[in-house]
C-alpha cells in the first residue's frame, strides 16, 4: 500500500499538540470552545478547510511576518466562529469553527447562482424554491446560511469561483491576525490597559478602537493577498485579449468576499447593537474608506469598491423584491420621503459620510492608543494615528 501520508501537503501552521492541550485546559473562558481539535482530527474531518486555513496564514505570514513570536491556527467545536488567543508569551493560535467556515462557504456559493450575481459572473442562474419577497436583508442571508437544503439547489452548477469564499474567509483570518500582529493581544494584558478600561464606556471606546484598526489591517492585507496572487500566479497565464476583463471579475470576486464578510458576521452576531465593536455598517463604511485610499495610491481603478456593494445589494433586491423592503444600510443607507409621507430606503454619499462620522471618537482614542501599542507591535503597520475616522 503507498504511504498516504507522504503525498499530503504538509500543513505546518496548524497549532502543534501540546498548544491546542494548553488552550483547551485554559477552558473556556480562554477560547470560548467546547472542543480544541488536534491536527490530526481536524484534517480527517475538514481536510478543504484545514488546506484552505494553511494556504492563507502562510500568505499572511509572507505578507506580515510576526517577530517575535508564531502564529497558528486550530479548528474548535463551539463558542465564537473567530478568534485569535495567545496560549504563551510569544505563541498565538487562531481559532476558529469549521461550522462557522461552512456557512461562509454556503452563503457565497448561493448568492453567486441568483439573478444580478449569476448574470455578472456569466454562471447559470438557480433561483431558490423559497419565496423571499417582502423579507429583510438579514433575515434572507440568515436563511441561506443556515439552510443547507436550500443551497443544494445550486451545488450541481459550473463555474461558482470560490474566490468569493476565500476571499471572506481570508478578511476574517487577516482580521485576527491583526490582533497578534499590532499587539492588541498584549496590550490587553498589560499594565497599559487599564488606564483605558477605567469605566464600561472607557472599555467599550478601547476595544471598539482596536477593532477598527484590525478592520483597517485585514482589508489592506486581502487586498494585497490577492492581488500578489493575481500577479504571480494567474495572470501569466490569462491571454492578452482577455487580461481587462478577467482582472475586472477578479477584483470583483474579492471585494464581494470582503463585502459578504459584514452581512455574514452580522448574521453570526448575537448582538445587533455591539459595544465592543463599531456598528456593521460603520466597519463597512471603514472598509471602502481604506480601500479607495489604497486603490488610489496603487493606481488601481476603484470603482470596484462601489459595484460589489451594489451587486450584493441588487441580488437581495432580486429576492425581497425592493430595496426598502431589505431595511440595511448595506442596500439602503438613507431613508426618502416620497408622496404621502411614505419613506423609501436609497443609497447615498449622505448616509455614507454619516456612518463615517461615527468614527471619530475611535479616532480620537486611537490618536491615544497609537504609541503604546507602537511598543508592543510585532507585524505589521497601524493604521495610521490621525484623530479624524479612517
Ligand atoms: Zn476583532
Amino acid at each position: 500500500m503507498p504511504d498516504e501520508k507522504a503525498t499530503e501537503p504538509h500543513i505546518s501552521n496548524y497549532a502543534p499538540d501540546e498548544l491546542v492541550t494548553k488552550a483547551m485546559n485554559a477552558g473556556r473562558g480562554f477560547s470560548g470552545a467546547v472542543h480544541v481539535y488536534t491536527r490530526d482530527e481536524a484534517s480527517s474531518k475538514f481536510d478543504y478547510f484545514v488546506r484552505l486555513f494553511e494556504h492563507i496564514l502562510s500568505g499572511l505570514k509572507w505578507l506580515l511576518p510576526i517577530e517575535p513570536g508564531s502564529v497558528y491556527f486550530a479548528f474548535v467545536g463551539g463558542g465564537v466562529p473567530f478568534r485569535a488567543a495567545r496560549v504563551e508569551r510569544d505563541a498565538f493560535v487562531i481559532l476558529a469553527d469549521p461550522r462557522a467556515i461552512n456557512y461562509a462557504m454556503i452563503l457565497t456559493s448561493r448568492l453567486q447562482v441568483l439573478g444580478p450575481m449569476a448574470r455578472r459572473f456569466k454562471t447559470e442562474s438557480v433561483e431558490p424554491t423559497k419565496d423571499y419577497s417582502g423579507m429583510y436583508l438579514l433575515d434572507i442571508a440568515k436563511d441561506l446560511i443556515f439552510h443547507e437544503e436550500l443551497v443544494r439547489e445550486s451545488t450541481e452548477v459550473n463555474g461558482i469561483t470560490t474566490n468569493v469564499f476565500v476571499s471572506l474567509l481570508c478578511y476574517v483570518v487577516c482580521h485576527e491576525y491583526a490582533h497578534i500582529a499590532h499587539g492588541h493581544l498584549d496590550f490587553r494584558l498589560s499594565d497599559d490597559f487599564r488606564e483605558f478600561t477605567a469605566t464600561q464606556q472607557n472599555r467599550e471606546l478601547t476595544a471598539r478602537a482596536l477593532e477598527m484598526d484590525a478592520d483597517a489591517s485585514a482589508v489592506t492585507s486581502t487586498f494585497a493577498l490577492f492581488e500578489h496572487l493575481f500577479l504571480v500566479d494567474i495572470k501569466p497565464r490569462i491571454p492578452a485579449e482577455l487580461v481587462e476583463e478577467l482582472t475586472a471579475q477578479y477584483r470583483l470576486q474579492y471585494l464581494l468576499g470582503i463585502t459578504l464578510a459584514h452581512l455574514y458576521l452580522d448574521s453570526l452576531a448575537v448582538d445587533h447593537v455591539p459595544k465592543y465593536h463599531p456598528m456593521t455598517y460603520v466597519r463597512f463604511v471603514g472598509f471602502q474608506m481604506v480601500l479607495l485610499k489604497v486603490g488610489e495610491s496603487q493606481g488601481i481603478d476603484t470603482d470596484f469598491v462601489e459595484e460589489a456593494r451594489k451587486l450584493v445589494a441588487d441580488t437581495f433586491v432580486h429576492l425581497s423584491g425592493d430595496v426598502s423592503n431589505l431595511h440595511h444600510p448595506i442596500a439602503a443607507n438613507f431613508l426618502v420621503q416620497e408622496g404621502e409621507g411614505e419613506l423609501v430606503g436609497e443609497y447615498n454619499e449622505l448616509g455614507f459620510y454619516s456612518a463615517a462620522a461615527q468614527l471619530e471618537d475611535e479616532g480620537r482614542r486611537w490618536a491615544r492608543l497609537y504609541p503604546i501599542l507602537a511598543k508592543f507591535l510585532r507585524g505589521g503597520r497601524l493604521a495610521p494615528p490621525y484623530a479624524d475616522p479612517l
